[in-house]
């Protein structure tokens, strides 16, 4: 029988042909396709012939195609919809492509070609292009130890395997502690939640075995109790136990581990030549050095600090005309927040809810897309893996240009959140390759003949991962590895944070955001509450946010901390932290810093893009509006179409004339007087 995985694809667009995959093909498919990549890679490493930019760096770049076939279409099925024999498949597939991985990067004859290459660069007739894409490869061999000898190798390749069980316990631990607490309510302690809170703590203490209702530590339930509970006790409580998660002594306590990791990274970093974690990490990204990072972030502090103290008193006001006595403490912020929030902008998520039709949305997005960069969207009707996926031809003036697919309703096997990522990337090299681009969302489905209703919050996802998608529909480069994107980690938030202004157009809103049943726009009264409710409590999120990347930054500079918890306190002192308000993450439990390396000293990423979206945005109302065609082919040409072909400093600034200030996100974010 033959592998589909393993064959040509005679599909339309050569969309994976899910119809005839199945799980078994591909524990088999992954061994063949890897066994066929270390023969190209062999080949290439050992290849006799003096190394070319062609024999070497083009050859890797068109290396492990069927590689490629198998994962771009077996990740998706593992994210979207997971089963317990996908997950098998998950740990199975994982030790053997590390595995691969660092055959491939610590290879000392390909190395020895790359660097031959490199240090022929000048004399190659290379152009820009492949001048980048030469720099970019040998920096990440010699970032992944390609230089390193004898002990110093093994101890690289130990520190890694170590950091990376390390990194397994650390969200293991996590998800025992927040599996493991649950606090009962009896009915009258559900006494001024919302219908949705009021059976979603049901069904939780269903869930638990509880005899009644409860609350869990998963955010979509804590959130909304600590917003609504009018019970300070309870709050309080749960607050604790929610802040507390990975600080609980024993077993699963992440203290340990933590310092752990810091200091293995440390190690690492130095290792490889780079005084400290932060400046190995930063090298790549757009920032560059740990001081850039600090001085953005001081810089939005102060302005934030005085918001939320200002903010601060106003909700302990609240507080004690409340009956309630001393300080306002964390786990009052958000209920008198929200009890300011209705006062001030009285607006109800339920009748803002009927204008947010899903289909509508989709369709504003696609229009605004049409608008600004020509592109048509025509809804195809292939066979893709799950019968809630739609998929759509994008063309521009009658030439193909991509296949957009979208996954939007939540089920059970669906990761959390929303992403976007590349089935087949854009390419040149070896023949015109247009991209397959995925969004995934998780949006509540609704009952069968009903429209699908989404919040505010909601749209914005939609148009955030749209964002994404346009960078990868538009690019336009020869090589696969900076295609769409792939670019730093601190740059590529910068399309999709900038697509989601757009939502924000009133123009926008007056043709897309129709009420479910009536088909009228929004009134504009209700309109402008909405865009100006935006703003509100963005003191506080702002000084979450930046104590958190604060803390993140510190602990990678310099000497690792013996004592994280200590370090923490410290840094937090030093920054004059407002007493009700504590770090969006407090370290035993900030995933994105300790679950893998991905966003350790790298949690400000979030905020360096806002700085660019945020001025992106200024350069169309100063140009002649959102939709001005001149702003947006420029917008095309040097950043959308343009992938990680140069440094991303030299793209915005062929955008915008300049690298931007913080003045227009400290206006975007209410912090300072527009
Ligand atoms: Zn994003």
């Amino acid at each position: 029988m033959t592998n589909p995985l393993l064959s040509d694809w005679t599909t339309p667009f050569g969309l994976p042909p899910f119809q005839q995959i199945d799980d078994a093909h591909f524990a088999p498919a992954l061994d063949t396709a890897l066994a066929d990549a270390r023969a190209e890679l062999d080949a290439i490493a050992r290849n006799p012939a003096a190394p070319t930019f062609a024999n070497t760096i083009e050859a890797l770049e068109q290396m492990g195609e069927g590689l490629d076939k198998v994962l771009s279409t077996f990740y998706p099925l593992a994210g979207t919809d997971s089963t317990p024999r996908r997950q098998e498949l998950q740990r199975e597939f994982a030790p053997k492509l590390a595995a691969f991985s660092s055959e491939l990067s610590l290879n000392p004859d390909l190395f020895a070609r790359i660097d031959t290459l490199w240090q022929q660069r000048e004399t190659l007739g290379l152009s820009p292009e492949e001048a980048r894409v030469l720099e970019l490869k040998h920096r990440g061999f010699v970032r992944s130890g390609a230089r390193l000898q004898g002990v110093d190798r093994e101890r690289l390749r130990e520190i890694q395997a170590r950091l990376a069980v390390l990194g397994t316990e650390f969200t293991q631990n996590l998800l025992a502690d927040e599996a493991g607490w649950f606090m009962p309510l009896s009915e009258d302690e559900l006494e001024g939640l919302p219908a949705f809170l009021r059976a979603a703590a049901h069904a939780a203490g269903k869930e638990k075995g509880a005899e009644g209702p409860a609350i869990t530590l998963s955010r979509s339930l804590i959130v909304p109790f600590l917003q609504f509970s009018p019970r300070r006790e309870l709050r309080r409580r749960a607050y604790e136990a929610w802040t507390a998660r990975g600080a609980n002594g024993g077993d699963s306590d992440n203290r340990a581990i933590a310092a752990q990791m810091l200091a293995l990274r440390h190690e690492r970093a130095r290792l490889l030549g780079y005084e400290d974690f932060a400046a190995y990490k930063l090298e790549t990204e757009m920032a560059k050095t740990p001081d850039a990072v600090d001085a953005l972030l001081r810089q939005v502090w102060e302005p934030a600090r005085a918001q939320a103290l200002s903010d601060a008193e106003k909700l302990e006001q609240r507080l004690h005309a409340d009956g309630g006595n001393g300080a306002l403490e964390a786990w009052d912020w958000r209920y008198y927040s929200e009890q300011r929030r209705v006062e001030e902008h009285d607006l109800d998520e339920e009748t803002l809810k009927s204008y947010f039709q899903l289909d509508r949305m989709i369709q504003g997005a696609f229009d605004t897309a049409n608008r600004l960069f020509g592109l048509e969207f025509r809804e195809i009707d292939a066979p893709l893996y799950h019968a809630d996926v739609r998929a759509w031809e994008v063309t521009r003036e009658g030439q193909h240009m991509a296949v957009f697919i979208g996954d939007y309703f939540a089920r059970s096997g669906k990761r959390s959140g929303a992403w976007c990522s590349a089935w087949r990337s854009q390419r040149k090299l070896g023949g015109d390759v247009r991209p397959l681009v995925h969004n995934v969302c998780n949006f509540a489905k609704p009952a069968p003949g009903a429209p699908a209703l989404l919040s505010y919050d909601d749209a914005r996802t939609l148009f955030h991962e749209f964002g994404h998608a346009l960078h990868q529909m538009l690019s336009d480069v020869t090589f696969e590895s900076i295609s769409g994107t792939s670019v730093a980690r601190d740059f590529v938030e910068l399309p999709s944070q900038l697509f989601e202004h757009w939502l924000e157009v009133p123009e926008v809103l007056d043709t897309h955001a129709l009420h479910a049943e009536t088909g009228q726009p929004m009134p504009d009264a209700l309109r402008d509450r909405l865009l100006a409710a935006q703003t509100y409590d963005m003191g506080f999120s702002t000084v979450e946010y930046l104590a958190s990347a604060l803390v993140d930054l510190d602990f990678h500079r310099g000497a690792p901390p013996a004592d994280p918890m200590a370090r923490q306190a410290k840094v937090l002192a030093a920054l004059g932290m407002p007493h009700a308000i504590r770090m969006r993450h407090a370290t035993p439990n900030f995933a994105h810093v300790f679950s893998g390396d991905g966003y350790a000293s790298g949690y400000y990423s979030y905020m360096w893009s806002e700085v660019m979206d945020a001025d992106a945005f200024r350069a169309f109302e100063e140009a002649g509006g959102p939709f001005d065609p001149q702003m947006a082919r420029k917008l095309e040409q040097t950043i959308l179409s343009t992938g990680g072909s140069q440094e991303p400093d030299a793209l915005y600034t062929s955008f915008r004339g300049a690298m931007p200030g913080v003045e227009a996100l400290l206006q975007g974010r209410g912090l300072v007087a527009g």
